[in-house]
């Protein structure tokens, strides 16, 4: 009844039965033909390579060679019995042993028979043999999966392995479907794009991306399905964004008004970057369209990304719509208002701030204010969400560091308006290009990729252990001169006791070289109240202590400008973009900023070559590249919720060509047929169509 059906449970396939499909389901999530078809071996073992016996010793991976059994026996007794047969070729014999499954091996392998034996040489007895090879006659038999000459390894668990279903056992699998079902193998792209890039078929695709014929056919395989993934995430991304914009009005900002023009010519301390002009100038545009703006900014620490956002209040104030920013902290978010407030001279509009730590009294005036519109901005955290919190006319919500907000959390700031407000993420992490254009790729990126002018940077060293004394001179030097210091350890949360004791020795330390009343320690940890925290991090923001000891939790925007050192202990044991994301910590002020790295004196090439990235570049766009060729994407600060990086054949580290090609293929269909009706498009249509149905628009959002 399944028969010619891709949708078929494995259950159905012969030789699978139930229990072997459950650990399938189980372990890999797979139960049907189509999804087994979907799962690409992650290496392949090159099967073109012969070895001769004479060639092999125990240092070799996997070998084949060919050659006929010229002698079988069987030896020992019991748990120790074993088959061993002899084989040849021109250049000498091995043995080859088997201790399972022996009455098949009687019955099956054949003196005077030839074949190629594959598996793991090993030295035994003094001579070279292979146990359990794999056996294959010779000469090999073509077919359309029979020709293997790269062997594919498909990823297994030690429990399949227990339930027989090794990578061998899988690929046999595969090898049955492909025979008999590879016709109903459906083309997924139209055929006009498959021809623009060179692709290979569907079809062909899934036969050699498991059966490579040879080399050159499984990079066109890959290539194939690499750009049909990416192809496909960047199609539901910009429908989404398009969907976005014509189903939601946004408010119109048309006006540069009082605020906007006071603030610009008579506040405004300095010129902005052209980077922060071209910024301005894109948040005015999205404005003035009547659709809703959905923009990231990212920008390295200290780019200036705070002004462009007091601005894009602003404009909103003057076209009669209040504004809104979120922090991810407290502290930040009180911070924020202080620098809105000094930044405005506490002139012009009216700032409020909402924290979980205002009052019950204060929040009584400010929903009051909020709701008449008597507040123009308001600065907070969290607190902002709450169903409370009631605008009289939210035009623009800004939030700072992104990836801590959740999507839900992104809804339900939506829903403060009945058109729903502009919103403006801003993100002092950059990350790379390819990342951007697939974690937020259905919103738009400005990047501010320019430093205000005059701004010195920072130095960074890298010193090690046995360097500390020179470290701790350093930093008397500075703080003899007026400066404040950063002193981070990593917490790691597997070991937080060791990391604390590691902390606690350090302040020990410290306070030995550093004795009271001279100088003044803060110490902020994540085992702290929220409290303690918070009255530490004033004191030193307040410049009553000169040495600042953290764990990481000062890493999102804390800024003290007078602070110009950050040493980080351990350094080797934090990843590039959170040394980097640490190292803007300084750098704030007019003095010159150092950032001294501590390391340990053994260093693995890996962590060596972070450390002097550190010390060669302050480019953070830069960094993110680096970092994702090091580590790749999953790793990457932000990504880690995202269920977007999740492929299974492209590599958002390596395939940056493809996937700009996906992504222009994409924008072009657009452009030419935005609601999918050309016939050459009918495929992607069904494709969302099905997609569409399956997420509720919330989600994606
Ligand atoms: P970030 O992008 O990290 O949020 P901020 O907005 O906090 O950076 O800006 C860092 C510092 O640089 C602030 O003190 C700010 O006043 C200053 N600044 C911003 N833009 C300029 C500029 N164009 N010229 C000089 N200083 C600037
Ligand atoms: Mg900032």
């Amino acid at each position: 009844m399944f028969a010619n059906n891709l949708d078929t449970l494995l259950v159905y396939l012969k030789g699978v039965g139930p229990k072997r499909a459950e650990l399938l389901q189980k372990e890999l999530g797979i139960s049907t033909y189509e999804q087994l078809l979907e799962h690409y071996p992650f290496r392949y073992i090159d099967r073109t390579r012969f070895y001769k016996v004479n060639e092999l010793n125990p240092d070799l991976p996997l070998v084949q060679v060919i050659g006929r059994i010229t002698g079988k026996e069987t030896i020992g007794e019991k748990h120790k019995k074993r088959i061993v047969a002899k084989f040849t070729d021109e250049t000498g014999t091995m043995d080859l042993v088997w201790f399972q499954s022996l009455k098949w091996v009687e019955d099956n392998v054949l003196r005077g028979k030839a074949y190629i034996a594959f598996g793991k040489p090993n030295f035994f007895n003094n001579g070279i043999s292979i146990s359990h090879p794999d056996l294959e006659n010779y000469p090999r038999q073509a077919g359309i999966t029979g020709n293997v000459t790269l062997q594919p390894i498909y990823n297994t668990s030690e429990k399949m392995k227990k339930g027989f279903l090794d990578s061998k056992g899988i690929q046999k699998m595969i090898q049955q479907i492909i025979e008999l079902h590879i016709n109903e193998v459906r083309e997924t792209l139209p055929s006009y794009i498959l021809e623009k890039y060179k692709l290979i078929s569907k079809k062909e695709a899934i036969i050699h991306i498991h059966f490579p014929a040879n080399t050159a056919m499984l990079q066109h395989a890959e290539r194939r399905l690499k750009f049909e993934e990416l192809f496909f995430i960047q199609l539901q991304l910009l429908h989404n964004k398009q969907l976005r914009s014509l189903k939601f009005k946004g408010a119109l900002f048309n006006t540069v008004g009082d605020r906007v023009n006071t603030f610009y010519n008579t506040m405004l301390p300095f010129d902005l970057t052209n980077a922060q002009k071209r910024v301005v100038k894109e948040i005015r545009l999205d404005t003035q369209r009547g659709s809703q703006m959905n923009r990231l900014i990212q920008g390295d620490v200290g780019s200036g990304k705070t002004v462009v956002a007091l601005m894009s209040m602003l404009l909103a104030n003057d076209n009669g719509y209040q504004a809104c920013m979120m922090a991810p902290t407290e502290i930040l978010a009180r911070q924020h208002y202080q620098s809105l407030v000094d930044l405005l001279k506490g002139e012009l509009v009216n700032v409020a701030v909402l924290t979980g730590n205002t009052t019950k009294k204060q929040r009584i005036t400010l929903h009051e204010d909020l709701e008449s519109g008597k507040i123009d901005i308001l600065v907070g955290t969290h607190a902002l969400i709450e169903d409370k919190v009631k605008f009289k006319n939210l035009g623009l919500v800004v939030i700072d560091e992104q990836h801590r907000f959740g999507v839900e959390q992104r809804a339900k700031l939506w829903r403060k308006n009945i058109i729903p407000p502009h919103i403006l993420v801003m993100t002092a992490t950059p990350i790379p290009r390819t990342l951007a254009m697939t974690l937020y790729g259905d919103l738009d990126v400005s990047v501010i990729d320019e430093l205000p002018a005059g701004r010195k940077p920072i130095e960074t060293k890298h010193l090690f252990e046995g360097q500390r004394m020179r470290m701790f001179g350093f930093m008397k030097q500075e703080i003899a001169k007026g400066r404040q210091v950063y002193v981070v350890y990593p917490l790691i949360k597997e070991s937080e006791k060791l990391d604390l004791l590691n902390l606690e020795a350090g302040i020990e330390q410290m306070r030995y070289q550093f004795p009271l009343p001279d100088y003044q320690i803060s110490i902020v940890h994540g085992q702290m109240p929220n409290a303690d925290k918070q009255y530490e991090m004033q004191r030193f923001i307040d410049g009553k202590t000169q040495i600042m000891v953290a764990t990481t939790v000062i890493e999102v925007g804390v800024n003290v400008p007078n602070a110009s050192v950050m040493i980080i202990e351990n350094a080797e044991r934090f990843g590039l973009s959170q040394l980097h994301q640490l190292r803007g910590r300084v750098g704030r002020g007019a003095e010159q900023s150092f950032c001294i790295l501590m390391s340990g004196n053994k260093l693995s090439a890996n962590s060596k070559l972070r450390l002097e990235t550190m010390v060669k570049t302050n480019n953070g766009f830069e960094i993110s590249e680096i970092d994702l060729q090091l580590r790749g994407p999953g790793d990457i600060t932000g990504t880690q919720q995202s269920g977007v990086l999740e492929l299974k054949m492209a590599n958002l580290a390596k395939d940056q060509i493809i996937l700009q090609e996906a992504r222009n293929t994409v924008i072009d269909i657009f452009e030419k047929d935005k609601m999918l009706e050309l016939p050459e498009n009918s495929l992607l249509k069904t494709y969302l169509a099905k997609r569409t149905r399956a997420i509720a628009f919330d989600k994606i959002s």
